[in-house]
Protein backbone atom coordinates (compact mmCIF):
# COMPACT_ATOMS: atom_id res chain seq x y z
CA UNK A 1 0.00 0.00 0.00
CA UNK A 2 1.32 3.09 -0.93
CA UNK A 3 -1.28 5.18 1.32
CA UNK A 4 1.54 6.02 4.44
CA UNK A 5 4.30 7.18 2.02
CA UNK A 6 2.22 9.57 0.54
CA UNK A 7 -0.38 10.39 3.19
CA UNK A 8 2.30 12.86 4.77
CA UNK A 9 2.04 14.54 1.32
CA UNK A 10 -1.75 15.46 2.31
CA UNK A 11 -0.69 18.88 3.61
CA UNK A 12 0.41 20.13 0.23
CA UNK A 13 -3.27 20.19 -1.35
CA UNK A 14 -4.07 22.50 1.62
CA UNK A 15 -1.47 24.53 0.01
CA UNK A 16 -3.05 26.13 -3.08
CA UNK A 17 0.83 27.59 -3.94
CA UNK A 18 1.48 24.20 -4.12
CA UNK A 19 0.70 24.06 -8.32
CA UNK A 20 0.44 27.96 -8.01
CA UNK A 21 2.75 28.04 -11.32
CA UNK A 22 0.08 26.30 -13.06
CA UNK A 23 -1.66 28.23 -15.55
CA UNK A 24 -4.35 27.64 -18.65
CA UNK A 25 -5.56 29.58 -21.24
CA UNK A 26 -8.89 28.48 -22.21
CA UNK A 27 -8.03 28.04 -25.59
CA UNK A 28 -4.53 26.08 -25.19
CA UNK A 29 -6.55 22.90 -24.93
CA UNK A 30 -8.64 24.06 -28.23
CA UNK A 31 -5.45 24.52 -30.19
CA UNK A 32 -3.27 21.60 -28.54
CA UNK A 33 -6.39 19.45 -30.04
CA UNK A 34 -6.22 20.75 -33.20
CA UNK A 35 -2.38 20.85 -33.78
CA UNK A 36 -2.70 17.19 -32.83
CA UNK A 37 -5.14 16.55 -35.96
CA UNK A 38 -2.26 15.98 -38.49
CA UNK A 39 0.13 14.14 -36.24
CA UNK A 40 2.12 11.07 -37.91
CA UNK A 41 1.41 7.78 -37.05
CA UNK A 42 5.35 7.83 -35.22
CA UNK A 43 5.07 11.20 -33.87
CA UNK A 44 3.20 10.04 -31.16
CA UNK A 45 1.53 7.12 -29.70
CA UNK A 46 -2.05 6.40 -31.07
CA UNK A 47 -3.29 6.33 -27.59
CA UNK A 48 -3.24 10.42 -27.30
CA UNK A 49 -3.85 10.87 -30.57
CA UNK A 50 -7.02 8.80 -30.36
CA UNK A 51 -7.93 10.54 -27.51
CA UNK A 52 -7.20 14.01 -28.78
CA UNK A 53 -9.90 13.49 -31.42
CA UNK A 54 -12.55 12.29 -29.17
CA UNK A 55 -12.22 14.60 -26.96
CA UNK A 56 -12.16 18.12 -29.82
CA UNK A 57 -15.71 15.86 -30.69
CA UNK A 58 -16.64 16.42 -27.20
CA UNK A 59 -15.91 19.68 -26.92
CA UNK A 60 -17.54 20.00 -29.98
CA UNK A 61 -20.95 19.16 -28.49
CA UNK A 62 -20.10 21.11 -25.64
CA UNK A 63 -17.19 23.77 -25.42
CA UNK A 64 -15.37 24.97 -22.01
CA UNK A 65 -16.63 27.23 -19.62
CA UNK A 66 -15.36 30.84 -20.06
CA UNK A 67 -14.03 31.28 -16.88
CA UNK A 68 -10.40 31.16 -16.36
CA UNK A 69 -10.23 30.80 -12.65
CA UNK A 70 -12.50 27.89 -12.41
CA UNK A 71 -10.85 26.26 -15.41
CA UNK A 72 -7.54 26.48 -13.35
CA UNK A 73 -9.20 24.80 -10.18
CA UNK A 74 -10.38 22.03 -11.52
CA UNK A 75 -6.78 21.38 -13.37
CA UNK A 76 -4.66 21.53 -10.37
CA UNK A 77 -6.71 19.80 -8.52
CA UNK A 78 -6.48 17.16 -11.69
CA UNK A 79 -2.98 17.41 -11.90
CA UNK A 80 -2.41 16.31 -7.67
CA UNK A 81 -4.28 13.86 -8.28
CA UNK A 82 -2.39 12.57 -11.47
CA UNK A 83 1.00 12.72 -9.51
CA UNK A 84 -0.64 9.92 -6.83
CA UNK A 85 -1.36 7.70 -10.23
CA UNK A 86 1.40 5.41 -12.04
CA UNK A 87 0.82 7.73 -14.80
CA UNK A 88 1.72 11.20 -13.50
CA UNK A 89 3.62 11.98 -16.80
CA UNK A 90 0.89 11.79 -19.65
CA UNK A 91 -0.01 15.22 -20.75
CA UNK A 92 -3.23 15.12 -18.15
CA UNK A 93 -5.98 17.70 -19.70
CA UNK A 94 -9.37 18.68 -17.26
CA UNK A 95 -11.86 20.63 -18.06
CA UNK A 96 -15.06 21.97 -17.48
CA UNK A 97 -17.71 21.65 -20.28
CA UNK A 98 -20.35 24.53 -20.44
CA UNK A 99 -23.81 22.18 -20.35
CA UNK A 100 -26.70 21.87 -17.95
CA UNK A 101 -26.12 18.23 -18.41
CA UNK A 102 -24.82 16.04 -15.45
CA UNK A 103 -21.90 14.04 -16.47
CA UNK A 104 -18.30 13.55 -16.02
CA UNK A 105 -15.70 11.99 -19.14
CA UNK A 106 -12.63 10.95 -19.95
CA UNK A 107 -10.78 10.42 -23.18
CA UNK A 108 -8.17 8.35 -23.93
CA UNK A 109 -4.62 9.55 -23.17
CA UNK A 110 -5.57 11.91 -20.66
CA UNK A 111 -8.80 13.83 -21.01
CA UNK A 112 -10.90 14.12 -18.51
CA UNK A 113 -13.83 16.51 -18.26
CA UNK A 114 -16.96 17.10 -15.56
CA UNK A 115 -19.74 18.96 -16.72
CA UNK A 116 -20.95 22.76 -15.23
CA UNK A 117 -24.49 20.80 -13.94
CA UNK A 118 -22.60 18.26 -12.23
CA UNK A 119 -19.80 20.55 -10.99
CA UNK A 120 -22.75 23.07 -9.59
CA UNK A 121 -24.42 20.23 -7.45
CA UNK A 122 -20.81 19.40 -6.05
CA UNK A 123 -20.51 20.00 -1.99
CA UNK A 124 -16.85 20.38 -1.95
CA UNK A 125 -13.44 19.95 -3.24
CA UNK A 126 -13.52 16.03 -2.15
CA UNK A 127 -16.54 15.17 -4.33
CA UNK A 128 -14.79 16.97 -7.09
CA UNK A 129 -11.51 15.16 -6.57
CA UNK A 130 -13.51 11.78 -6.24
CA UNK A 131 -15.49 12.31 -9.61
CA UNK A 132 -11.85 13.13 -11.18
CA UNK A 133 -10.15 10.53 -9.72
CA UNK A 134 -13.23 8.21 -11.12
CA UNK A 135 -12.41 9.35 -14.72
CA UNK A 136 -8.48 9.62 -14.64
CA UNK A 137 -9.04 5.75 -13.24
CA UNK A 138 -10.32 4.87 -16.95
CA UNK A 139 -7.91 6.65 -18.98
CA UNK A 140 -5.30 4.75 -16.05
CA UNK A 141 -7.04 1.42 -17.00
CA UNK A 142 -7.59 2.23 -21.14
CA UNK A 143 -11.04 1.17 -20.32
CA UNK A 144 -12.41 3.35 -23.67
CA UNK A 145 -8.92 2.78 -25.93
CA UNK A 146 -10.23 -0.93 -24.80
CA UNK A 147 -13.65 -0.73 -25.75
CA UNK A 148 -13.02 0.92 -29.00
CA UNK A 149 -10.64 -1.72 -29.64
CA UNK A 150 -13.49 -4.52 -29.38
CA UNK A 151 -15.67 -2.38 -31.32
CA UNK A 152 -16.22 -5.36 -34.66
CA UNK A 153 -16.29 -1.72 -36.58
CA UNK A 154 -12.82 -0.85 -35.99
CA UNK A 155 -11.46 -4.19 -36.41
CA UNK A 156 -8.44 -3.06 -37.94
CA UNK A 157 -7.62 -0.73 -35.21
CA UNK A 158 -4.90 -3.01 -34.32
CA UNK A 159 -2.91 -1.50 -37.23
CA UNK A 160 -3.16 1.49 -35.85
CA UNK A 161 -1.79 0.98 -32.27
CA UNK A 162 1.33 -0.45 -34.40
CA UNK A 163 3.50 1.86 -35.65
CA UNK A 164 4.60 0.09 -38.19
CA UNK A 165 1.06 1.21 -39.58
CA UNK A 166 1.10 1.75 -43.54
CA UNK A 167 0.76 5.60 -43.22
CA UNK A 168 -1.70 6.05 -46.06
CA UNK A 169 -3.93 3.88 -43.70
CA UNK A 170 -3.29 5.96 -41.05
CA UNK A 171 -5.69 8.61 -41.24
CA UNK A 172 -8.67 6.17 -42.14
CA UNK A 173 -8.12 4.20 -39.38
CA UNK A 174 -7.60 6.95 -36.21
CA UNK A 175 -10.78 8.37 -37.76
CA UNK A 176 -13.16 5.33 -37.64
CA UNK A 177 -11.35 4.64 -33.55
CA UNK A 178 -12.27 8.07 -32.86
CA UNK A 179 -15.61 7.74 -33.98
CA UNK A 180 -16.09 4.70 -32.21
CA UNK A 181 -14.75 6.55 -29.04
CA UNK A 182 -17.15 9.42 -29.73
CA UNK A 183 -19.82 6.59 -29.85
CA UNK A 184 -19.22 4.93 -26.67
CA UNK A 185 -19.91 8.33 -24.45
CA UNK A 186 -24.02 7.18 -26.16
CA UNK A 187 -23.55 3.76 -25.11
CA UNK A 188 -21.52 3.52 -22.31
CA UNK A 189 -18.88 1.13 -21.20
CA UNK A 190 -19.30 -2.04 -19.51
CA UNK A 191 -20.19 -2.01 -15.69
CA UNK A 192 -17.49 -3.66 -14.71
CA UNK A 193 -15.47 -0.51 -15.96
CA UNK A 194 -17.25 1.53 -13.96
CA UNK A 195 -16.94 -0.27 -10.31
CA UNK A 196 -13.16 -0.29 -11.48
CA UNK A 197 -13.19 2.82 -11.74
CA UNK A 198 -15.03 3.44 -8.61
CA UNK A 199 -12.75 1.30 -6.32
CA UNK A 200 -9.34 3.23 -7.95
CA UNK A 201 -11.09 6.92 -7.90
CA UNK A 202 -11.11 6.65 -4.11
CA UNK A 203 -7.80 5.37 -3.45
CA UNK A 204 -6.08 7.89 -5.50
CA UNK A 205 -8.37 10.97 -3.38
CA UNK A 206 -6.91 8.90 -0.19
CA UNK A 207 -3.50 9.17 -1.48
CA UNK A 208 -4.41 12.65 -2.55
CA UNK A 209 -5.09 13.39 1.09
CA UNK A 210 -8.70 13.84 0.47
CA UNK A 211 -11.55 12.36 1.87
CA UNK A 212 -12.52 9.43 -0.19
CA UNK A 213 -15.82 9.72 0.42
CA UNK A 214 -15.68 12.34 -1.68
CA UNK A 215 -16.80 10.36 -4.67
CA UNK A 216 -19.53 8.53 -2.79
CA UNK A 217 -21.60 12.35 -2.09
CA UNK A 218 -21.27 13.30 -5.34
CA UNK A 219 -23.29 9.73 -6.09
CA UNK A 220 -25.25 10.22 -3.16
CA UNK A 221 -26.33 13.66 -5.20
CA UNK A 222 -27.09 11.87 -8.24
CA UNK A 223 -29.45 9.28 -6.30
CA UNK A 224 -31.78 11.71 -5.60
CA UNK A 225 -32.24 12.92 -8.68
CA UNK A 226 -35.15 11.95 -10.68
CA UNK A 227 -34.67 9.71 -13.85
CA UNK A 228 -37.24 12.12 -15.20
CA UNK A 229 -35.18 14.79 -15.36
CA UNK A 230 -33.41 15.24 -18.54
CA UNK A 231 -30.32 16.63 -17.69
CA UNK A 232 -29.42 12.58 -16.17
CA UNK A 233 -30.61 11.15 -19.00
CA UNK A 234 -27.60 10.58 -20.71
CA UNK A 235 -25.23 10.02 -17.05
CA UNK A 236 -28.52 7.16 -15.84
CA UNK A 237 -28.22 5.32 -19.21
CA UNK A 238 -24.83 5.30 -19.59
CA UNK A 239 -23.82 4.12 -15.96
CA UNK A 240 -25.11 1.85 -13.30
CA UNK A 241 -27.59 2.78 -11.33
CA UNK A 242 -25.99 5.33 -8.46
CA UNK A 243 -28.00 2.73 -5.83
CA UNK A 244 -25.53 -0.11 -6.66
CA UNK A 245 -22.56 1.45 -7.22
CA UNK A 246 -22.71 3.40 -3.27
CA UNK A 247 -23.25 -0.32 -2.07
CA UNK A 248 -19.95 -1.93 -3.78
CA UNK A 249 -18.15 1.21 -2.97
CA UNK A 250 -19.26 0.51 0.67
CA UNK A 251 -18.23 -2.82 0.89
CA UNK A 252 -14.90 -2.24 -0.93
CA UNK A 253 -13.78 0.36 1.17
CA UNK A 254 -15.08 -0.90 4.66
CA UNK A 255 -11.64 -1.74 6.69
CA UNK A 256 -9.47 -0.45 4.08
CA UNK A 257 -10.20 2.97 2.54
CA UNK A 258 -12.61 3.65 5.63
CA UNK A 259 -9.87 4.87 7.95
CA UNK A 260 -9.03 7.95 5.63
CA UNK A 261 -12.52 8.87 6.55
CA UNK A 262 -11.38 12.10 8.53
CA UNK A 263 -9.03 13.81 5.43
CA UNK A 264 -10.62 16.99 4.50
CA UNK A 265 -13.38 17.51 2.01
CA UNK A 266 -12.29 21.09 1.74
CA UNK A 267 -15.45 22.67 1.51
CA UNK A 268 -14.99 26.30 2.27
CA UNK A 269 -11.88 26.33 -0.96
CA UNK A 270 -14.51 24.41 -3.19
CA UNK A 271 -17.19 26.63 -2.02
CA UNK A 272 -15.46 29.83 -2.61
CA UNK A 273 -13.87 29.12 -6.16
CA UNK A 274 -17.67 28.00 -7.50
CA UNK A 275 -19.42 30.74 -5.66
CA UNK A 276 -17.07 33.22 -7.66
CA UNK A 277 -17.75 31.72 -10.57
CA UNK A 278 -21.39 31.13 -9.81
CA UNK A 279 -21.47 34.85 -8.75
CA UNK A 280 -20.07 36.31 -11.67
CA UNK A 281 -22.26 34.01 -14.48
CA UNK A 282 -25.19 35.43 -13.23
ZN1 LIG B 1 -17.05 6.08 -15.42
Amino acid sequence: MRFTALIPCAALVLAPTVCGAFEINLDKIKSALDRTRDIKPNDDNSEADIGAGVAANLLGAAPLVRNEKLQQYVNRIGLWLAMQTEKPDIPWHFGVLDTDSLNAFAAPGGYVFVTRGLLLRMRSEAELAGVLAHEMSHVLKQHHLQAIKKNAQVGLLADVASIAVDSSKYGELKQKAISAGTELYARGLDKDDEFEADRMGVVIAARAGYDPYGLLGALQTLETISPQDSNVALMFKTHPAAGQRLQLLDKTMTGKVDKYGSQPQLTERFEKVVGKYVKQAK
